[in-house]
């Protein structure tokens, strides 16, 4: 059925502000964009519709950063890893220690036992144990300290409580975009915008091809009161009973990652990154009103369940819902380049990359949208397959598509060209300059395009 329409009236909107670049959204993709931006010489806007910096990092309560190493490196640097420093200096942010990560150490039982329920092991390998591998367990109020850190110290001016609504584009190229404040409509102009929404709201709005998709919903929860000990212990020492009751946990979930719960930095406090809801879209109102009711009542249930079962969670308690939805997968660009499965599984390397996940490479092109001037997206809408989208959207891989994205702005707006014609050489000689690694030495294992790209 066709939903009935009404017209609204014409109206005059006020320039609230004009920058170099504006960036749209703040989450991981939208800080390293900004920040990267504004540290080469840009002047940044920062648009966000929350009252927070983050995105699902913090506001989505998503707390381990990962697949940004591969069996020999640490592949994402750059401002995730400054991320990370800040947030360690604070005592906020756990990482396995280098000695504890070395192969013959790192597949061990007792690495396992140690690592596994802080999540910071290689998920991508079949063997088990899974090996321990250098990834991150953050807090999330962490992630937004460093944040404001980071934006403040770089100069971006940051306007929070500013939902975008829509582009403006005059003749195939972006110039501004339009928000919806308590103060009404407001437009912020821009040479360069810098799409980092997650759901490809600024370009789609643009006219860019795109196409949808989705996956698994979540509301992400945290509990507190646990004795993580005793329930690690539990776990590790009785694995018969532990693996009766997690098993019929697991039915209560009703779908979730093999460890439903992980732990923080925060003694007792656990996350637990479930129910897994499929069949929800990440960008329909119903669904995403479904979704805090579904997922909310199973882990009422959940709760109740491990209280009365497992030890170690006799006087567990709710301490919150993330504020923002788990979502996971929604409109992705279909850009200069689309990223297939292929292309990540077999560590495809591109002439034009820019920068790279854990053994994979993300060329400039899939930042690129094809029908819009002026305009880059970064982070899980950029231009790939679904598929390859599942297994390369993680936080580090999306900082640094953000990164890059803020380093093109710079590099064609100092050269006095479109964002297209962005010289890619200049791109990634100035990503390693500020300690990001572009991926363009390609590691032994990746496989070499035939050709060239442009
Ligand atoms: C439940 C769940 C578990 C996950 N687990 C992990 C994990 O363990 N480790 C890992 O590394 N990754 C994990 N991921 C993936 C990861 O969290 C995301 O892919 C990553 O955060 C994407 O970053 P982003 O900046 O592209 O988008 P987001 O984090 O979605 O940030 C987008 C930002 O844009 C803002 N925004 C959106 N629309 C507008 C608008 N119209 N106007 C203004 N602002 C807007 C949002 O508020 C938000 O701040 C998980 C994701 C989910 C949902």
């Amino acid at each position: 059925m066709v939903a009935p329409t009404i017209s609204e009236a014409m109206r005059n909107t006020s320039v609230a502000d004009r920058s170099d670049v504006v960036v749209v959204g703040g989450g991981p993709a939208g800080i390293s964009a900004a920040v990267s931006a504004a540290r080469n010489g840009a002047s940044v806007t920062l648009l966000e519709r929350y009252p927070y910096l983050g995105g699902l990092a913090s506001g989505g309560m998503v707390l381990v950063l990962d697949d940004m190493h591969n069996d020999t490196e640490v592949t994402v640097q750059g401002i995730c890893m400054e991320m990370i420093d800040r947030m360690r200096a604070w005592g906020l942010c756990v990482t396995p220690p280098d000695a504890e990560r070395m192969p013959g150490v790192r597949e061990t039982d007792a690495m396992w036992r140690k690592w596994s329920r802080w999540g910071l092991f290689d998920f991508h390998t079949q063997s088990m144990p899974h090996p321990v591998c250098f990834s991150a367990a953050f807090d999330p109020d962490a992630y937004k300290r460093a944040s404001y850190a980071m934006i403040a110290e770089s100069g971006v001016k940051l306007r929070l409580h500013s939902w975008f609504s829509s582009a403006i584009v005059e003749d195939g190229r972006i110039k501004g975009v339009i928000c919806e404040t308590k103060e009404g409509r407001q437009a912020i102009m821009a040479d360069v915008v810098i799409d980092a929404t997650g759901d490809l709201d600024v370009a789609a709005s643009a006219g860019a091809k795109f196409q949808e998709s989705s996956f698994i919903l979540t509301t992400v929860s945290r509990w507190g009161g646990v004795d993580t000990d005793r329930a690690e212990a539990f776990q590790f020492d009785e694995p018969e009973r532990f693996a009766k009751l997690d098993h019929e946990a697991k039915r209560i979930i009703g779908g979730c990652w093999n460890y439903w719960w992980l732990k923080t930095p925060l003694p007792g406090i656990i996350w637990l990154n479930c129910p897994h809801m499929p069949k929800l879209s990440g960008m329909k109102v119903d669904d995403l009103t479904a979704a805090e009711f579904e997922g909310r009542g199973r882990m009422e249930k959940l709760m109740k369940f491990a209280r009365e079962n497992f030890p170690g969670f006799e006087n567990a308690y709710v301490v919150d819902f993330a504020p923002q939805t788990g979502v996971r997968q929604t409109r992705m660009l279909e850009g200069e380049y689309v990223v297939t499965k292929e292309d990540v599984t077999s560590r495809r390397h591109f002439a034009d990359t820019v920068c790279r996940g854990r053994d994979y490479y993300t060329p400039y092109r899939a930042l690129l949208p094809v029908e819009v001037d002026q305009l880059l997206v970064a982070g899980r809408h950029y231009s790939a397959t679904a598929q390859a989208q599942k297994s390369s959207r993680e936080i580090p891989p999306c900082m640094a598509m953000g990164e890059a994205a803020g380093v093109a702005a710079t590099v064609a707006l100092n050269a006095g060209v479109t964002v297209r014609k962005a010289d890619v050489r200049k791109i990634q000689t100035l990503m390693r300059a500020q300690g990001a690694d572009p991926g363009d030495v390609p590691s032994a294992n990746a496989k070499l395009m035939p050709e060239a790209a442009e």
